[in-house]
């Protein structure tokens, strides 16, 4: 399982993602594809808590009903708001996805015993991409810590 996040600060900037696909087409809420520049995610993977939008609209969202293929980077980091992607989302879009360019970020593998248990949680929205980076550096260093808070959730 692995996870991505900005360089510029090491913010988490998507979902676990628990396997990689090599076709763009196989795409869903659980995996990502990548090609030589680019790591490609679902919308949802990017959600709004990890990825922000481009302040300007007119980049935002400048295709027919979304963001067309070709255009700038309109996705950025919510925590320093450094340009990391393009949102692919409109209707003429044969694949809707974020497709971010691999030298703004880092993806980072998780190790871990718990990691199915991790995956779950996020999946349930009980926690939000700055407490992960928490519960993280719990998992890795304390486990049994981990367990206890885990129970009071
Ligand atoms: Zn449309
Ligand atoms: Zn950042």
């Amino acid at each position: 399982m692995v996870y991505l996040i900005c360089k510029n600060c090491t913010r988490k900037i998507s979902d676990f993602l628990v396997n990689q696909v090599d076709d763009l087409n196989a795409l869903n809420d659980d995996n990502y594809f990548e090609d030589e520049e680019n790591v490609y995610i679902s919308l949802k993977n990017g959600k709004q808590a990890y990825m922000g939008y481009h302040k300007n609209r007119s980049i935002s969202f400048d295709g027919c009903c979304g963001c067309k293929e070709d255009g700038p980077l309109n996705r950025i980091c919510a925590g320093c708001e450094v340009a990391l992607g393009r949102e692919v989302s409109d209707c003429e879009s044969v694949y809707h996805y974020i497709r971010i360019v691999k030298t703004s970020i880092d993806v980072i593998e998780v190790t871990t015993q718990h990691e199915d248990k991790l995956y779950t949680m996020e999946k349930s929205l009980k926690f939000n991409a700055a407490t992960i980076e928490e519960w993280l550096v719990l998992l890795k260093w304390k486990p049994k810590e981990f367990a206890k808070r885990v129970k009071k959730i």
